[in-house]
Order: C-alpha cells, then sequence, then structure tokens
C-alpha cells in the first residue's frame, strides 16, 4: 500500500473496516475517542513500509547518523502532523465530512504528549520533525514517561496539579515496542578493577541491580517526502531473572519511578537521585544501541565518531561522553587514548542558559553511590583534564573553574564540554554571553569549540495546522510554495502597500479571534470583544520572563480607568497560560495574583469592558495552537540577557502578531529580519543591565517611593484592593521592593508602559496595523526549524543527505 496512490474511497474502506475489526461498532455509535485510535491505526500502515526501511537503512547505507539525547520531548498531538506530512490531511478531512463525522472532535480526542516542560522540550520535537523533513539521518533518544508535564487546573485563582495520564491503559497509539532491543542498565553496588587473563583492568561489579531499558520507537515522518524517523523512546522493566528481588509493591514501584514522571521543574533546582537516574537510563540505553548498531556494519569501533553524532541537549544526558568510555573500554576493550580521542569526536553539547546557577551539578557521593563505575570514569576524566591543562600552563584558577569535580559536586556541563567538540547556544545574543560570560574559561581553552544555532520552529505546525485560515488567504495572495518552501513567505512583501490583500489578513485574524473568544467564554465565562487588542503571554512561569511587569501594566491601566471611565483607549483583553513549577512559590504567587486581578477587574463595570484579564489553564501545545494565531500583541518582556532564545517569539511573529519586547534572545533577530518599525521595543539592553550588575547601583526601593504611578501600583499588592491574596500580594511585594527586584521590573516600568501606549495608538489605525503585522508573516523564514537543523547537520554533526 503507498500512500502515493491512496484514494478518499479506498480510506473509507479501510477506515470502516477496521472499526469493526477492532471495536465492533459502526461509525454511529463510535466515540470520538474510538474513532481516534482508529483513524491512527489505519494511517499506521500506509506508512510502516517506509518507517521499516528507513531503519535497515541505518546499516545498509554506511550514512553518518546523528542522534539528539534529550530528557524532554514536546510534540504535542501527532494525528493532524502526521497526515499533513504524509500528504492526505484533505483527503482524510473530506472522507470524514462524506462520512458525516466531526473530524475536530475526533483530533481533539488526542492527548497532548508532554513529555516535556516548554521551549527546550518543544524544540526537540521540533528538530525531529525538521530531520525527518529535511532527510537527514537523525533519531531522537529520550525517555517514555508514564507521566508527562501535571495538568494544570485553576481553583479559586490557584494552581492546582494534576497528574497526566497520557496514553492510559493501551500504549501510545504511534509507538512500537521493541522488545528485542532491550538492554541492561547497570545502577548502584560496588565496583573493583581486577586483572584479566590477557593482563587488563576489568571492572568486577558487586550488588549492583540489573534493570532492562526497552526502547518503544515512536514515527518521526518528513513533510511530503516519504522519510520517516525515530524518536526512540526508553521504559524500564525487571528482568525476569530478578523478579524475585522485589518482592514488595514498594521494591517495583521504586523501579518503576524511573519512567513515572517527567520532572515539572525547567529551572535546574532538582537533586533528586532519580533524575540522576533517569539520566543516565537513557543515555546509557541509548549509547548502548548506537554502538551495536554501528558494529553490524563492521566497521571499526576507534573510528565510530566518522558514522555517529551524538548531541547532548541541556546537560541532562551530560553523562554521555563518560558513559561511552566505560562502554568503549569496559565491554569493548579500547585502551583510554584511543576511547577518548573518538569520544571527544562523537559527542556535541547545546546549552540552554546563561543563568550559571541553573548549571547541573550533583553532588559527589549521590554520584558514586548511584553509578560508581562511571564516577571512577569521571574522576580519570577530570585529572587527564587537570593534567593537560597544567603541562599547557593554563592557570592554576583557570583550571580550577573548568575542571569537572570541582568542591564536592560534579559538573555537567564542563564534562559535557570538555567531553565533545562542540558547544552551541541558542541565539545570537545568548552565545555571545556564554563566550563573554557564562562559559569565558572554556573559551578561552577551546574557542574553535563555540558556535551559535538560533532556535526555530515547525512552520506547519504554527501555519499550516493551527492557522488553517491565514494559511488559505496566503496561498490566495502568493500561491501555495510557500507550503514547500518557506521563504516564498517573502513574497508578501510585495503587498505591504495592498489595502485588499491588508484587509483580508486582518479579517483572518478577527476569525482566528472570534475562535479563541469562544474558547474562553466556554472554558472561563469571561466574555471579550473581538475588537478589543488580544495581548498575550504564554510561556512557563518564571520570575525573569517577567509575567508581573506585565500584570503590573494591567493594575497601572485598572486605575487610570477607575479614575477616569472615559480614559481614550483601545479595548485590552491580556491572554496568559503559564505553568509553575510545583514547588516555585514565587511563581504560583504571580499566578493567583493575576487570577485576583482578572476577578477585580472583568465584572467591574465601571470599566465599561475596556479590560479584561484571562489567565487559560493548562497551556500546552495544543492550546497554543489555538491561542498564538488570535493575538495581535506579543509579549517576549524578560530582563535583557535572561531568555536565551525563546520560540513561542518566533511563533507570534509568523502568524502576525506585533512583538512587544525587550532587546532579549531571539528578540533581537526577530528586530533585524521584520525592521524597526514592525516591532515595539523597550527596557534595558543587555548592557545597562550589566552596568547595573557592576556598579551595585540598583535600588529599588527608591523607585517605588519617587515615582507616584509606582507607588499606586505596588500599593494594590498591600492595600487590601485583592482581599482574596493578601498574603501572595505581600508576598510580591516584599520581592519587588524590599528584596530590591531581582530581574529589574521597576526600572523597565515607565518604558513598558510607554512602549504599551504606542501599541495602542499603532493598533486604531487598522491599515497601519496589518501592514505591521503582514511585514511580520513575510519575513519570518528565518525562523523555520528546518534551517535550524540544517546548520546542525551540516556545521555540528557533518551528515550528508
Ligand atoms: C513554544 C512553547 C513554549 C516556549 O515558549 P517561550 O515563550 O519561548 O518560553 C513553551 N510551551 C509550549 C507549550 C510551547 O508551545
Amino acid at each position: 500500500m503507498s500512500i502515493k496512490t491512496l484514494t478518499k474511497k479506498q480510506f473509507i474502506t479501510d477506515f470502516k473496516e477496521k472499526l469493526y475489526e477492532e471495536k465492533l461498532v459502526t461509525l454511529e455509535e463510535a466515540v470520538p475517542a474510538e474513532l481516534f485510535t482508529i483513524l491512527a491505526k489505519v494511517i499506521r500502515k500506509y506508512y510502516t513500509n517506509e518507517w521499516s526501511k528507513r531503519n535497515e537503512e541505518i546499516t545498509s547505507k554506511q550514512q553518518k547518523v546523528a542522534y539528539y539525547f534529550s530528557m524532554e520531548f514536546l510534540p504535542g498531538r501527532m494525528l493532524e502532523t502526521n497526515l499533513l506530512n504524509l500528504g492526505i490531511l484533505d483527503l482524510v478531512k473530506e472522507a470524514f465530512t462524506d462520512l458525516g463525522l466531526d473530524f475536530e472532535a475526533v483530533k481533539t480526542a488526542e492527548y497532548d504528549m508532554a513529555l516535556g516542560n516548554g521551549g527546550l522540550g518543544r524544540l526537540a520535537a521540533a528538530f525531529m520533525d525538521s530531520l525527518a523533513t529535511t532527510g537527514y539521518l537523525g533519531f531522537g533518544n529520550g525517555l517514555r514517561y508514564k507521566y508527562g508535564l501535571f495538568k494544570q487546573r485553576i481553583v479559586d485563582g490557584y494552581q492546582v496539579e494534576l497528574a497526566d495520564s497520557w496514553f492510559g491503559s493501551n500504549g501510545n497509539v504511534w509507538e512500537v515496542k521493541k522488545e528485542r532491543h532491550t538492554v541492561d542498565i547497570k545502577l548502584f553496588g560496588q565496583v573493583y578493577l581486577k586483572k584479566d587473563d590477557a593482563g587488563r583492568l576489568k571492572p568486577v561489579y558487586e550488588n549492583a541491580q540489573i534493570l532492562h531499558a526497552v526502547p518503544y520507537d515512536v514515527p518521526q515522518i518528513g513533510y511530503q517526502n516519504q522519510v520517516i524517523n525515530n524518536l526512540r523512546l526508553w521504559d524500564v522493566e525487571i528482568p525476569a531473572e530478578y523478579e524475585l528481588n522485589y518482592p514488595t509493591l514498594t521494591e517495583r514501584r521504586r523501579i518503576q519511578d524511573i519512567t513515572a514522571v517527567l520532572y515539572p521543574d525547567d529551572s535546574n533546582y532538582e537533586g533528586q537521585q532519580l533524575r540522576l537516574i533517569q539520566e543516565y537510563f537513557m543515555t546509557s540505553a541509548g549509547l548502548q544501541t548506537i554502538i551495536k548498531s554501528y558494529l553490524k556494519q563492521g566497521l571499526p569501533l576507534e573510528r565510530i565518531h566518522e558514522k555517529v553524532a551524538v548531541h547532548i541537549n541541556d546537560t541532562h544526558p551530560a553523562v554521555a561522553p563518560a558513559e561511552f568510555m566505560r562502554l568503549l573500554i569496559d565491554d569493548y576493550g579500547l585502551d583510554w587514548d584511543t576511547a577518548w580521542s573518538t569520544t571527544v569526536k562523537t559527542m556535541s553539547y547545546t546549552n540552554h542558559t546563561i543563568l550559571s546557577e541553573a548549571l547541573e551539578k550533583w553532588d559527589i557521593d549521590l554520584f558514586k553511590t548511584t553509578i560508581p563505575r562511571v564516577f571512577q570514569i569521571i574522576v580519570e576524566i577530570d585529572n587527564r583534564f587537570v593534567f593537560e591543562m597544567a603541562e599547557k600552563e593554563v592557570p592554576h584558577h583557570i583550571i580550577e573553574k573548568t575542571r569537572i569535580i570541582k568542591g564536592h559536586h560534579v559538573h555537567m556541563a564542563n564534562l559535557a564540554i570538555i567531553g565533545g567538540y562542540s558547544v552551541n547556544g541558542v541565539a545570537k545574543l545568548h552565545t555571545e554571553l556564554l563566550k563573554a560570560d557564562t562559559l569565558k574559561d572554556f573559551y578561552q581553552l577551546y574557542p574553535e569549540k563555540f558556535n551559535n544555532k538560533t532556535n526555530g520552529i515547525v512552520q506547519r505546525r504554527w501555519t499550516q495546522i493551527a492557522a488553517p485560515e491565514l494559511s488559505k488567504v496566503i496561498d490566495e495572495t502568493i500561491g501555495q510554495g510557500w507550503r514547500q518552501d518557506i521563504h516564498e513567505l517573502r513574497k508578501l512583501n510585495a503587498y505591504l502597500d495592498d489595502s485588499q490583500v491588508l484587509a483580508e489578513f486582518y479579517q483572518v485574524k478577527q476569525v482566528a479571534k472570534a475562535k479563541l473568544a469562544a474558547y474562553i467564554k466556554e472554558t472561563t465565562g469571561i466574555e471579550v470583544s473581538t475588537e478589543a487588542i488580544f495581548d498575550v503571554q504564554v510561556k512557563r512561569l518564571h520570575a525573569y520572563k517577567r509575567q508581573l511587569l506585565n500584570l503590573l501594566h494591567i493594575i497601572k491601566l485598572y486605575w487610570d480607568l477607575k479614575d477616569n471611565p472615559d480614559k481614550d483607549m483601545v479595548p485590552r483583553v491580556f491572554i496568559f497560560g503559564a505553568k509553575a513549577a510545583p514547588g516555585y512559590h514565587f511563581a504560583k504567587s504571580v499566578i493567583k495574583l493575576i487570577n485576583e486581578v482578572a476577578n477585580l477587574v472583568n465584572y467591574d463595570e465601571t470599566l465599561q469592558g475596556k479590560l479584561k484579564v484571562v489567565f487559560l489553564e493548562n497551556y500546552n501545545v495544543s492550546l497554543a495552537e489555538l491561542i498564538i494565531p488570535a493575538a495581535d500583541v506579543s509579549e517576549q518582556i524578560s530582563l535583557a540577557s535572561k531568555e536565551a532564545s525563546g520560540t513561542s517569539n518566533m511563533k507570534f511573529m509568523m502568524t502576525g502578531a506585533i512583538t512587544l519586547a525587550t532587546l532579549d534572545g531571539a528578540n533581537i533577530e526577530i528586530k533585524e529580519e521584520v525592521g524597526d518599525d514592525n516591532i515595539v521595543i523597550f527596557g534595558m539592553d543587555k548592557d545597562e543591565v550589566y552596568r547595573h550588575y557592576e556598579a551595585h547601583d540598583y535600588y529599588s526601593r527608591s523607585l517605588y517611593e519617587n515615582n507616584p504611578i509606582l507607588t499606586r501600583v505596588l500599593d494594590t499588592f498591600i492595600n487590601g484592593s485583592l482581599p482574596g491574596a493578601v498574603r501572595e500580594g505581600a508576598d510580591i511585594f516584599e520581592a519587588l521592593v524590599t528584596h530590591n527586584d531581582e530581574y529589574f521590573l521597576l526600572a523597565d516600568f515607565m518604558s513598558y508602559i510607554e512602549a504599551q501606549e504606542q501599541i495602542d495608538q499603532l493598533y486604531r489605525d487598522q491599515e497601519k496595523w496589518s501592514r505591521m503585522s503582514l511585514a511580520n508573516i513575510a519575513n519570518s523564514d528565518k525562523f523555520t526549524s528546518d534551517d535550524t537543523i540544517t546548520e546542525y547537520a551540516k556545521d555540528i554533526w557533518h551528515l550528508e543527505k
């Protein structure tokens, strides 16, 4: 069965047969969840041949393969993407219409695959799609968490976390379990070295725990190109021969926990042994498989770097160089120098943060207890590094700063940098700051390893899938070529002064806004007008992202309107979506305050509907697909230097929102692409921020006391205006005034207010606004992850097509 010759008639026959065979129901009786499962199973058979062919190619073609190791993958729903990429989305939709079925209902019956926290995991998922689409041999390696990122409910304004049991009892419909590729993982115990018959030192393990890592492969379908790559997710099982070692439920549970939950924390405070085991489990399983697969080609192991690249996405899999050494030396008998030489040529690493306190490190004792042999190898790598640097006469204090084992900790970024050949940041500014600041000493030692790869997004998901009406208008304006080649969007630049075209794009935005307004009404009961500016901030809740600055502006508008209900302003709807890490007190207080302010303003009739605040619960990829195309304003207001790149900024740009931003992360590159007139910039740049750090001259209390607007806005938190959030109000006030406002909100406040006033003025001129919006869409092609991944493939991994 080939997908190319599939007809609607054939599809309908297949679909009905499968439904009857598996569920014994007719179309009329089936519920959306059943229809979804059947649809997924039917389309699986259309791509299975290509998928298994691709898996064989790894060994048969002897081409280099990149393996992307990531603790997080956040693809969201797969159905529509898979259909689109197979080229049968329209066919299936038409068939559903013929059958009298509701495609939307069936599509929404799929659970989001949320094996990630936010941007980092979403990027990994984007890269999977783009690797398949560009045709490079690049496979993913991760964990099959039973529970994805928690489901967020808002109860009385507070975040409540619920378990996300995303694949229920039947497994994930897209995956295939590959039992025969099971590998062993060794944890705990004691290890000592003993000479074997040939006089070589071999490790002897005592009391180690042996577990099975069992892979589940999830297809990654390229865009209409018959390429299907693999995302391999590992699950844990107790080997049959050790079943008796774990007689109690508690003992079994402790093991199952290894793949139970994704840590709901994207700020790296985590210090649990379980987390280290998760990281090691995934890394070891992936590397063992890679070596086995490579050896099938009959090539010598010391040249594995010629056929394999291993990429470390953030430090979570950064144990990889040490584990690879362990396998090469202990299991395959390579000598240290040979093993090290090939290891360093195999590993590359992406850094995702400039916050040095967020760089992952592990307590030595914890590490030694958990993976004792790997720890021995890290000690040896560290010793040799120190020795080599001393020989090169690197100053002592630099060696001490860059070595892997320092104080009582193993420093994972240091291991990834020393044990690999490439380190990249994720936006121009971020990479510059890594070189100049966070990783400065490493940049002195290994300048050749550093490079930048600005993040990207899968344009297909954010336009063709999330914004079908917009996509249609683009088709009508410049033809359909952009669906294959996103760079054709630039043709839209020819229509920036065409009032007719501008009006069509404006209308399309209104349609998306109406859809979101209906969702808001349905889920929160709040009525919003599509005539208002939809001003959106959706992303993880974090102090540095400054959702609170947004809220300060809203409170200012509230007092303006209370003083003067006739204030001349374009009505605004402020829309938030954000999950807070469950242990992140500050972030949770901000959520509560947003909801309290929402209560204050939404039902106050004196405001004449000019101000609405909506917090949509459970922000995830599917919700992003609904919200982002409906945004007029994209809030990207992190303190300059803190947001490594951001990717939602790119999604908003591509669907025609105007970015309101600080000069941070990829906002800078968005500004370069769209031009100064089509973006609104405010606040300090990173040089000003750094000057404050150096001069130690920031004093938030004096800003609070001397600026009457700020006084009034901040007092709102503590003067009884928000009776439902007295404690949270006091906490936040204290953070901003008493604890000197770590992220300089008060310093950027007035500039933000002015920028917001500029937005208000710009929106009044519909044609001008539409021109800005279209300019954003027309110049967004730079941020396709297809191009980002091509750069990784060429510059870092050296892959061929
Ligand atoms: C794109 C995306 C993110 C990343 O958003 P930033 O604003 O770049 O932090 C986080 N979560 C989801 C669900 C996303 O789709």
